[in-house]
């Protein structure tokens, strides 16, 4: 017997404190798509549409799929966008119904501007057109802030178990077969949530340093996976911090077979692990002197680029894209062969592919979005050395195969230091983002990213090193300087020790 499911994704993590507005527009200028178009871009790719593909291939689903959504990581959704999305979310089941099953690929640290909890949401609207006995299963980003209102309304969840994040399809395939089997009434799942008074833990969920506190927990999940009875799936989220909403920090959420008072055991068990572990994290930002101190060492023959991750910066994680303070200090202390990508600057990036290839341009470039964090406009003389559209295909283990976009784009070739000019706010995640322009990253001396995690999966390997440094942008880890209001209280690290 084949059953009908109902899929659908909205994607954003909101940084609540970022005055970049995300609209229609922002979600538009990244994946908006909708029915047809969603196979068309998405099989085949190592995403979670990938494997709701896959398995409804593998188990004869019947698909009824109404949006897919994403936007760059920024400040709060519009309300009207928020509302547009539900529309097309509700009128695609309401005219599919009755359907067997919900899969949500969700981010889980959406905030709307009419509503702190986004996801929570979405769900409530689905739940109340389906009813209360038609499963429906999630999946996270590793850096949701997941909520009991979540928890209460979906029948699973599941979550990426690896930062940089090289398993969203893993994380929606589990989530799917473990509809399939609710589908036939082989289970009954249901979530459980615990969570410690932390605004930020587990190390922001890194799996890459082959040590710290979310390889710890994944081990511990493992074991309770296989050892207590009922339990099907434990999510760890690993939170994100830059939201003042209730109920921002790490999670864990056990989907187990029926309600048993054990899962709730297990998953304070867990939560624990959160709360022991607070403050211990593998990566440390760096002061721009001393960046600027390693990048001015000689580089060894044979060797790698140095990669800088500029992570306060990071428009992944809600940065502006546009600061200037690592360039400047680079270009002051006249480093050899860099290469910066990208710089989020329409204006700049539109006077480049004007002038066209081989012109020479002079753009005061970045520090537009909001300037008291990464720096004000920094004026700049080069040559338009490449143009393109800025799209590329992933071919790193991030991701792999699916399409970005940096929008209309160009590289400004200043002699020492080269940089990527963008009409989108972009965060670097595969090598091919430089070699649309002719550039060959692993050539470099330095290449500086505004990048925090995934590019780790395909640049750490070929660099010499990695350092990251604090330019003063948005994404700040000095948390107390943030207007905090919604934020429940008391909270690690801002009053509890
Ligand atoms: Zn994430």
């Amino acid at each position: 017997m084949s059953f009908t499911v109902f899929a659908a994704s909205v994607m954003h993590e909101t940084h609540t404190f970022s005055i970049t507005p995300t609209t229609l527009a922002s979600f538009k200028a990244y994946q908006y798509l909708q029915g047809a178009a969603i196979p068309k871009a998405m099989r085949g790719t190592r995403s979670e549409w990938g494997a709701v593909f896959d398995l409804a291939d593998e188990f004869e689903w019947k698909m009824i799929h109404p949006l897919s959504a994403i936007a760059q990581p920024s400040g709060k959704v519009a309300a009207d966008a928020f509302a547009q999305m539900l529309d097309l979310i509700e009128s695609g089941l309401k005219a599919a119904l009755p359907v067997d099953g919900v899969l949500l690929p969700l981010h889980g640290s959406m905030v709307a501007e009419s509503h702190d909890d986004a996801e929570g949401e979405i769900l409530k609207r689905v739940r109340a057109l389906v009813g209360p006995d038609v499963p429906i299963a999630v999946s996270l980003d590793l850096h949701a802030n997941a909520t009991e209102e979540m928890a209460a309304l979906a029948d699973i969840i599941t979550t990426y178990r690896t930062t940089p994040h090289t398993d969203m399809y893993e994380a929606a395939e589990r989530a799917g077969r473990l509809l399939q089997r609710a589908m036939r009434k082989e289970i009954r799942p249901s979530v459980t949530l615990a969570n410690r008074p932390v605004l930020s833990g587990l190390d922001r969920g890194r799996t890459i340093a082959g040590h710290g506190p979310m390889i710890d927990i994944l081990q511990m999940v493992k074991q309770a996976e296989a050892e207590e009875p009922g339990v099907l799936e434990i999510g760890v989220n690993a939170g994100y911090a830059w939201s003042d909403v209730p109920f921002t920090g790490p999670t864990v959420l056990v989907t187990g077979d029926g309600r048993k008072p054990a899962y709730k055991d297990v998953a304070e068990r867990l939560a624990e692990h959160i709360w022991t572990t607070r403050g211990k994290d593998t990566v440390h930002l760096i002061s721009m002197e001393e960046t600027i101190r390693i990048a001015a060492e000689k580089r060894p023959a044979g060797a790698g680029p140095l990669l800088i991750g500029d992570y306060t910066d990071n428009p992944g994680g809600g940065g502006h894209g546009d600061g200037t303070n690592l360039i400047r200090a680079l270009i002051a202390a006249g480093i050899e062969d860099v290469v910066v990508g990208t710089m989020a600057d329409p204006q700049s990036a539109q006077i480049g592919l004007n002038a066209g290839v081989g012109a020479m341009v002079t753009i005061d470039l970045g520090g537009k979005i909001d300037p008291r964090f990464g720096g004000t406009p920094i004026r700049l003389t080069g040559k338009v050395a490449a143009v393109s559209d800025g799209i590329y295909v992933r071919k790193g283990k991030f991701a792999t195969g699916t399409t970005g976009t940096m929008g209309p784009s160009f590289l400004l070739d200043m002699g020492r230091i080269r940089i990527i000019v963008a009409t989108h706010r972009t965060q670097i995640d595969d090598r091919q983002q430089f070699r649309i322009y002719g550039v060959e990253p692993e050539k470099a001396n330095i290449l500086a990213c505004k990048a925090m995690n995934h590019f780790r999966a395909d640049f750490e390997p070929m660099s010499r090193k990695l350092i990251y440094v604090d330019s003063g942008g948005i994404c700040s880890l000095d948390y107390k300087q943030f207007p905090w209001t919604k934020l429940r209280r008391p909270i690690w690290p801002l009053d509890l020790a």
